[in-house]
């Protein structure tokens, strides 16, 4: 231990905290979810233009067979179908053209991936105090997408593994006597599995900017006997290779007894000229069925983890090593064998990287990066501030699924995205960091079965059921009294008003939002009755939804963006919005996309793109 610099870094590292803070990081703010430039037109577009019975979902069915063949996709470099097609379109109907073709390409490039795939749905009811819809129940459903034979997915929660699938579909049915299913939302990331020009009608719109790319605007509509589940709604095609970047609307007609949902489907230019699926809103909210029953919804889909092989190269499922102890020290230079305490250190150490590794392997936890070190900031503001010491070095790492959870592995505090996005400032930050220090200032275990590395080749949906950091009641109740002392030399000390606030919010939004607040792999915010850290709860104000200037909790998705592609992590640094009404607080809810779209390496200004001929009407931008 090197006590000098130990004590004099507490203000250092407290300075580059509050750097965060100051640059809003952990300001008190709603997020930015609008982009800066445009208009919301196709929020509406499609219910206008949708029948109404066009509706809510049942496995929406698998439409016509896939077609022809598509050229192999290439990740590392522009395609030739895209130089091709970059060769300027010169009228509408090439745009057309080229927009088809380049939607079959599309569908071959999909087969071959296999993203994670996460839907979050809130129900809803108006809620007369604010003048706003609230969430009365809540679904989650987690998977990895399979194309190869139509839209598929194999859900990590599936009824096989850990019952969540069957338990929320079988509760949701009983409410609504339909269902929810994850194929449902997974289907929204392809506008139609056969898209031939001949089955619609093409009409443009206008020009207009997603973020900075420049899209050319169609409304598109099935013709009469194209066959069921075509795509009704606008499409966005970006203007340099003609990929669809957007499309918001329904599937239409849909087939009897089966209804289709409306959403707002976004792609993201992922690798050079390939645009892929990363982000789907969804949402219904007045849409009749059933002897006057209204369905009432907002849902939010990610999708990532598209390039999950190259983390994976390095360990091959084929190659089964089982590693001695001793080989894998922090003290590497050792020349005798490890003394048993070292051994055990070494042992435990290595079921922590086993762990670590596996979860980033199947893309559940991001690989490391910006966000880690900002959460290592306020951990060693409290382990600075209270004098500890402890090796192996504690680190921090994002898992990146929704649900709100915290849990250790080994000396590895791991936060969920979702409760980075929702906390309301950094020292509620440090109160979730602080428990899961708590648990390994006093020592709890990571269960070392996981240090043989054979105990990881199992399944990725079976992830779940294989792997649980719950800790039992007593180190729970024994975390919280630790961290309550450590809290108290911290900095943060006399700043945890609204951590005690955002616990109350957890506790009153709980019975509603039971997916988001149950823990996947670690542990709740509340356990039974109890409520993590509920001491802080005391002396903290009242949680009141009606309040506009209080904010116990953020919406879903304000801080932390993910890179489909590779799962780096990036904090959204925007600045405040000003909060005008209670119903624009939003506390732990969905809320639609709008990323602002750029072009990977893109050089310079926007090329000048040609002007389609039929309507001639005067592009839009900046
Ligand atoms: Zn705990």
């Amino acid at each position: 231990m090197k006590p000098k610099k130990m004590l004099r870094s507490p203000f250092a590292l407290f300075a580059l905290s509050m750097v965060c803070c100051a640059t809003s990081v952990f300001a008190q703010t709603s997020p930015v979810q609008t982009s800066p430039t445009e208009t919301t037109p196709a929020q509406t577009a499609p219910s206008q233009t949708a029948p109404s019975q066009a509706a809510p979902t049942q496995a929406a069915p698998t439409q016509a067979p896939p077609t022809q063949a598509a050229p192999a996709p290439q990740f590392s470099t522009r395609d030739a179908a895209a130089q091709q097609a970059s060769a300027a379109a010169s009228s509408f109907d090439q745009v057309v053209d080229r927009a088809v073709e380049r939607e079959h390409f599309f569908m071959a490039q999909m087969k071959q991936l296999h993203p994670l795939v996460e839907t979050y749905l809130q129900n809803l009811k108006e809620d007369k105090d604010i003048n706003a819809p609230v969430p009365t129940s809540d679904v989650y459903f987690l998977g990895r997408l399979d194309m190869s034979e139509g839209t598929d997915d194999r859900a990590f929660t599936s009824p096989t593994t850990a019952g969540l699938g069957k338990r929320m579909l079988s509760k949701l049915s009983n409410v609504y006597s339909m269902k929810f299913l994850p194929l449902g939302f997974a289907q929204m990331v392809i506008m139609d599995q056969d898209f031939q020009r001949r089955y619609y009608d093409f009409t443009f719109v206008r020009r207009e900017f997603l973020g900075e790319v420049r899209c050319i605007v169609m409304d598109v509509a099935p013709k009469k006997n194209s066959g069921k589940g075509r795509f009704l709604g606008r499409i966005w095609i970006e203007d340099q290779d003609y990929n669809i970047v957007r499309f918001n609307g329904t599937y239409y007609p849909h087939p009897r007894a089966s209804y289709y949902l409306h959403f707002d489907s976004w792609r993201q230019n992922l690798r050079p000229g390939v645009w892929l699926p990363s982000l789907i809103y969804s949402e219904e909210s007045d849409l009749k069925y059933r002897l006057g029953q209204t369905l009432h919804y907002k849902a939010q889909t990610r999708l990532w983890g598209y390039n999950l092989k190259d983390l994976r190269r390095n360990s091959e499922f084929t190659e089964i090593t089982v590693d001695a102890p001793q080989s894998v020290q922090d003290q590497s230079q050792k020349t005798q064998d490890a003394t048993p305490i070292e051994a055990q250190r070494a042992w435990e150490r290595q079921a922590e990287i086993n762990v670590l590794d596996r979860l980033q392997q199947i893309g559940l936890i991001a690989p490391e990066g910006e966000i880690d070190k900002v959460l290592q900031t306020v951990v060693n503001n409290m382990m600075v501030t209270n004098n500890l010491d402890i090796q192996p070095e504690v680190k921090c790492r994002v898992l990146l699924t929704t649900p709100l959870e915290s849990f250790t592995i080994g000396h590895t505090i791991v936060v969920s995205r979702g409760m980075i996005d929702v906390l309301p400032d950094e020292a509620a930050l440090a109160m979730i960091l602080t428990h899961e220090l708590a648990h390994i200032v006093l020592g709890h275990h990571l269960n070392t079965k996981l240090a043989f590395n054979d105990r990881m080749f199992f399944p990725d949906e079976r992830t779940f059921e294989r792997m649980d950091f719950a800790r039992d009641r007593s180190e729970e109740e024994a975390a919280d009294k630790k961290a309550i002392e450590l809290l108290n030399n911290s900095p943060y000390k006399d700043k945890l008003g609204n951590a005690g606030l955002f616990l109350k919010a957890v506790q009153a939004r709980a019975p509603a939002l039971k997916s988001l607040i149950r823990a996947h792999l670690g542990d709740s915010l509340l356990n039974g009755n109890a409520t993590k850290m509920s001491s802080l709860m005391t002396g903290s104000p009242q949680f009141d939804p009606k309040k506009a200037d209080q904010i116990a909790a953020l919406p879903l998705g304000g801080r932390v963006k993910v890179d489909p592609w590779n799962n780096q992590l990036e904090l959204i640094k925007t600045k405040p919005v000003a909060i005008t009404a209670a119903a624009e607080k939003m506390p732990f809810e969905v809320t639609p996309f709008f990323p602002f779209l750029t072009r990977l390496g893109a050089a310079g200004p926007e090329k000048a793109a040609p002007v389609p001929e039929k309507t001639g009407a005067a592009p839009t931008g900046r």
